[in-house]
């Protein structure tokens, strides 16, 4: 019955349901382990704090359908129509490009995050866009996708986006994802879980950690970038690292 796109709206539709429930459980398994690691580590660092957890979790999980909807449609293009320039033999680019592809993507990626980002601390976009991110004072290992839906949205087009510009080996792609999951988890987990030595050395000054978000989120007008402190460096808004 109906028209001959049906199938392939049913399709989408399909990929989109699966890649939010790819997205919603890798949230639910890594944000636990972490919030695990974090009783065990520090011990009552969320004491007292189910309420903000639970609104934490709930964002999340309406973050990642509205992850899953671009992604879904990408990947769907990328399997029934050979969209992207995903690659999956190695041999189809120079073995250096893999290293090189991964820097790119989370360049790109941080840039785009760090201009939205200050523009959602205008007075009104905030309001509207980000207040609920700040909610969380501090925050927790369950707050890595707790975003209002605008947001939310910001966020999800940027991988799908990328991977029509830049060519990756799907492998490559998939450390890109794990990287963004894991930082975006342990920069809001409230304790620094990379060594003091890394933290305060040279690499240090140009990577972001929870040291340097969880200042974001104490002081607001500052440290807005996702990895490198690149962006905030150049444009006088790095204001160091706190000891969370
Ligand atoms: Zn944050
Ligand atoms: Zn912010």
């Amino acid at each position: 019955m109906g028209s001959p796109l049906s199938p392939a709206l049913l399709a989408i539709a399909a990929s989109a349901l699966a890649m939010t429930a790819i997205v919603g459980v890798r949230y639910l398994i890594t944000s636990g382990l972490f919030a695990l690691v974090t009783h065990r580590v520090r011990p009552g660092l969320y004491a007292g704090m189910n309420r903000q957890i639970r609104a934490e979790i709930g964002w999340s999980l309406l973050s990642a359908a509205i992850y899953g909807l671009p992604s879904g449609i990408v990947a769907w293009g990328w399997q029934a129509h050979g969209w992207t320039r995903i690659y999956t033999q190695a041999s189809a680019h120079p073995l250096w490009w893999m290293p090189l592809s991964v820097i790119l993507f989370l360049f790109a990626h941080d840039t785009w995050f760090y201009w939205t980002h200050r523009w959602m601390h205008r007075p009104r976009v905030f309001r509207i866009a980000h207040a609920v991110h700040h909610a969380s004072r501090p925050p927790t290992a369950w707050a890595a996708m707790s975003f209002h839906p605008l947001e939310a949205l910001t966020g999800a087009v940027v991988v799908p986006a990328l991977v029509f510009l830049i060519p990756i080996h799907a492998a490559m792609l998939g450390l890109v994802l794990t990287i963004m999951t894991v930082m975006g988890i342990t920069n809001h987990m409230g304790w620094e879980i990379f060594p003091r030595a890394l933290v305060h050395s040279r690499l240090g000054h140009w990577l972001i950690t929870a040291s340097h978000h969880h200042r974001h989120h104490e002081q607001y007008r500052c440290n807005y970038g996702l990895y490198f402190r690149f962006w905030d460096h150049l444009c006088g808004t790095d204001r160091g690292v706190s000891a969370p």
